[in-house]
Formats: C-alpha cells, structure tokens, sequence
C-alpha cells in the first residue's frame, strides 16, 4: 500500500492511493453512477479495474435480440466505455442480469479479483441505503463487496485456492459507495465531465437519446457541485477499514 499520509491531502483522502478498483451490478453502472469520478482517479494517475458483477442480459424493450446478443453487445459498449475513462482491465463475473446473490461464491469471485490486482480503494453500490429502493442486483453487488473487503480477503484461510494458485490476502482500506443516502465525500469532476460523459454515451444499447443523457449527467452532477463551489461533482459515503476496528464510518460534521 502507498504509505503517503492521509492528511497530506485532507480535501482528497483518495489521493493516498494509486490502485483503485470498481464493483457494480450492470454494464453502465459506473459511467452512469459516477464515471467523472473513475476519470479523475486515472487522470491523477490512479490504476483502474472494473468488476461487473452480471452481464445486464435482460437490459433491452427489443423483441428481436436474444439474451446472448445483449450480453455480447454490453460487454462490448463496457470495454469501450472502460476505455475512454483509462483502463483495460474489466473483468466480468457472468451472473444473469437480475439473478445475483449475495452467496459464497459470488464472494469468493470479487475476493478474487482484489486478491489479483490489489485495490487500495473500492467504489460500489450502496447496500446500506434505508432512504430509497434500490435494485437486486445493486444491493447484493454492494453486500459482497463489503463481505468480500472484509474479512474474506484479508483472511488466507478463506479461498485457500486463491493462495495455492499463488495470490496473496489482501487489504482494502477505503469504500466509496454510490447511490446512498447523504454524500460524505464530494469530488470535483469538472475537468473531466466530457470524458464522463462520452463513457456514458458508450452504452449505445442502453440510451434512447444521447443528448438527453448528456443533459442529464451535466444537470445530476451540477446539482450537488453548487452546494460546494464546484461546477460538476459526484457524491458518495466514505468507509474505511483500520486493525482492530473492521468498519468505520466516518462521522458527519
Ligand atoms: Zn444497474
């Protein structure tokens, strides 16, 4: 882990970081929810990997496409998408889109992919949110997340075929979750809002109208940026894990 001390930069906890790592349910999930922020993790010269935890196979009103085509096309708008925000390393885990649970080897499969590349930070769904519904899919992407942060991938007796294949345990410090209840971190996107945006308009199956979709990440993103002097900004609940003290929300001033 980057040993640069949290408070060199106390408006910008994650610049402490340079291996940042994503979990969501869906294909388009992260260009939509926050994707000026994955932006700016690679623009300041973060590592990036994706992990999708489904293959969003039901995500379409088009009588003509079959499960497979629509799986193989959102892979194919997820790579692009991926790209235009700086990274190749996008792992999909598979499951049905509206079919994830929140099981062992669900777990075991995200366990995996920290134990692979290492994250110092990961952002995903919210599956604490108590305010508003969120999706299936969302939640147990959020609930494995956090299982598998904790204590799954720090422990060697946990998935002993991840160390036989010759990964090591690992430990995360931070979550950032997204689509949760008040904001705790705010990140300045607007410097990179057009790349935001182009990895949105990536998910051609997904949108009816590209520029209606432009109008409405720039009218989300303004919203919570006036509050705080920025011009677009994305919002999210900041976790972090200590020794001896597993989960700690970081309290609100
Ligand atoms: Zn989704």
């Amino acid at each position: 882990m980057t040993e640069k001390p949290e408070d060199e930069h106390p408006d910008k906890p994650w610049l402490a970081y340079s291996r940042a790592m994503v979990v969501v349910a869906h294909p388009d999930d992260a260009e939509f929810g926050f994707g000026g922020t994955l932006a700016k993790m690679v623009k300041e010269g973060m590592e990036l990997a994706y992990v999708l935890c489904t293959n969003g196979d039901k995500g379409t009103t088009d009588p003509d496409i079959t499960q497979e085509q629509l799986a193989a096309v959102r892979q194919r708008e997820q790579r692009n998408a991926s790209a235009i925000i700086g990274t190749t390393d996008v792992t999909f885990l598979g499951y049905g889109d509206g079919e994830l649970e929140s099981t062992r080897e669900v777990i075991g499969k995200i366990v995996h992919e920290i134990r692979r590349f290492r994250p110092e930070i990961i952002f995903c769904q919210d599956p604490f949110n108590r305010t508003r519904h969120n999706h299936r899919d969302h939640r147990m992407a959020g609930q494995s997340t956090f299982d598998a942060v904790f204590p799954f991938a720090r422990d060697r007796l946990h998935f002993p075929e991840h160390i036989a294949e010759g990964l090591e345990t690992h430990k995360v410090a931070e979550i950032y979750t997204s689509m949760g209840d008040d904001p705790d971190v705010v990140i300045d996107t607007s410097d990179v809002i057009d790349i935001s945006v182009k990895a949105s308009q990536a998910h051609r199956s997904q949108i009816a109208d590209p520029q209606a979709m432009e109008e409405r990440i720039r009218g989300r993103t303004s919203e919570l940026a006036e509050k705080n002097g920025f011009k677009y900004a994305e919002g999210f609940r900041r976790h972090t894990f200590n020794p001896g003290r597993p989960l700690h929300r970081v309290p609100l001033d």
